[in-house]
């Protein structure tokens, strides 16, 4: 993997690109393992279409942008790879040690990051009818990368590896044992390198080995998920066979009674791909008041909307559940932990969230709460029995992380 290199450019050889690859989007970064800084960012989207957009950061630039038709994924790169090489970044550097992989589905075979072989990439293949949204684009984002330079490791970091180590009476739906394992149907969990990155932060914040702590992870964005963290490791989460279970999100509806499926194929006559739609795209937030941006609910809550105020109030009831629910299966708990775009930036969310819980130890400190940061902070009152943080997610960071330390084994 490396014949071309002198020794000098080998041990200073320390920069991973993470691609995260959509089905009609490319996001990339490229990382300096040295520094975890970032060289460059990017998004490549609406590829295949006549709109198609880049947008190219450098570290210390301005941003630079493309328009006008990316056919595939492979010109998407390859135009990546262009703005890259205007920074002095290109990829055909021996600076370059790896490529990282974002893998939605790992299925049951993957609780760890995983180096790409034939076989690798045949067994992310086999998990497309479990994760057809999804699977598709990260395969043909890694044969693209491969294509593009076939001598360098392309690791696969799955988002449901982190969820592994849940026991299997929270991984099982309570189904027929024979049909839900012809079909694979069980619960895997996703945004995993989400909740391993920020319990890992977590405990550094607290000052504790995460061994030792029992974490309840809100990963609270557009998609957002909740995970019950014992000592580093999952041992529930609330998102299942696919990212549509669990808390209420900015178009999906989160848990709902199964019937509901059924009812709306024999009343409404809706075809599955519709309801799926509907589940998928129309529900939540956006369902429930026609916004799914945080800010833009809370500014129309203010304003008096009352579509908007029940939206939050469906929203903020689901994740009081799961805290209390993920309570009671950790049996104690020393932090809430929120992250990702609501849980980082909405005070409102967090104080919403913990408001009548302090029968759990759980309360937030309103001027800590207040405090606009990107760094990882306690919110909770000095002296508080269960802490409340607020940590930053950095899922690129975290896969460039686990990419580095396998190319380098
Ligand atoms: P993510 O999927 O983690 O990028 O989160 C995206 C979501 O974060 C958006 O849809 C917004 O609802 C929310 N968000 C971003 N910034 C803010 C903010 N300042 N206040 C409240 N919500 C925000």
């Amino acid at each position: 993997m490396s014949t071309n290199r002198d020794t000098t450019t080998e041990e200073a050889a320390s920069r991973v690109l993470v691609l995260n690859s959509g089905s009609s989007s490319v996001k990339y970064q490229l990382l300096d393992m040295r520094d975890r800084s970032r060289l460059a960012t990017g998004l490549v989207e609406r590829i295949g279409e006549s709109s198609s957009r880049l947008v190219h950061t450098p570290q210390d630039g301005e941003p630079r942008e493309r328009t006008g038709r990316i056919a595939d994924h492979d010109q998407a790169l390859k135009a990546a790879a262009e703005e890259l090489a205007a920074d002095g970044l290109g990829l055909d550097s021996p600076e370059l040690v790896a490529i990282g992989h974002r893998v939605v589905h790992g299925g049951l075979k993957f609780s760890e990051p995983t180096v790409i072989t034939d076989e690798v990439l045949k067994e992310i293949e086999r998990l497309v009818p479990v994760a057809p949204l999804h699977n598709p684009a990260n395969i043909t984002g890694i044969r693209t990368a491969q294509a593009l330079r076939p001598d360098l490791p392309q690791v696969a970091v799955f988002d449901t590896a982190f969820h592994r180590s849940m026991p299997e009476h929270a991984a099982r739906y309570a189904i027929d044992v024979e049909t839900a394992d012809a079909h694979r149907i069980r619960r895997y969990g996703f945004h995993g390198t989400s909740h391993a990155y920020v319990s890992r932060r977590a405990a550094e914040l607290l000052g504790r080995p995460v061994e030792e702590l029992n974490l309840i992870v809100l990963h609270l964005g557009n998609g957002a998920s909740a995970s019950a963290v014992a000592g580093g490791k999952c041992v529930d989460t609330s998102m299942g066979l696919t990212p549509l279970e669990g808390l209420v999100m900015g178009t999906r509806s989160g848990d709902i009674d199964p019937a509901v499926t059924f009812h709306l194929k024999r009343v409404a006559g809706m075809s599955a791909d519709e309801i799926d739609a509907l589940l998928n795209q129309r529900s939540g937030l956006v369902g429930l008041c026609g916004d799914n941006d945080m800010r833009e609910i809370r500014r129309r809550v203010d304003e008096g909307d009352e579509r908007a105020a029940l939206a939050f109030a469906v929203y903020i009831h689901r994740l009081k559940k799961y805290i209390g629910a993920y309570a009671a299966v950790l049996g104690r708990v020393d932090a809430v932990v929120f992250t990702a775009g609501v849980g980082e930036n909405s005070a409102p969310v967090r104080e919403a969230a913990v408001a009548g819980l302090e029968g759990f130890g759980l309360a937030v400190d309103p001027g800590r709460n207040a405090v606009r940061s990107g760094e990882p902070r306690l919110i909770s009152p000095g002296g508080a029995r269960v802490a409340v943080a607020v940590v930053p997610t950095d899922e690129e960071l975290e896969i460039a992380r686990q990419t580095f330390a396998l190319a380098h084994n």
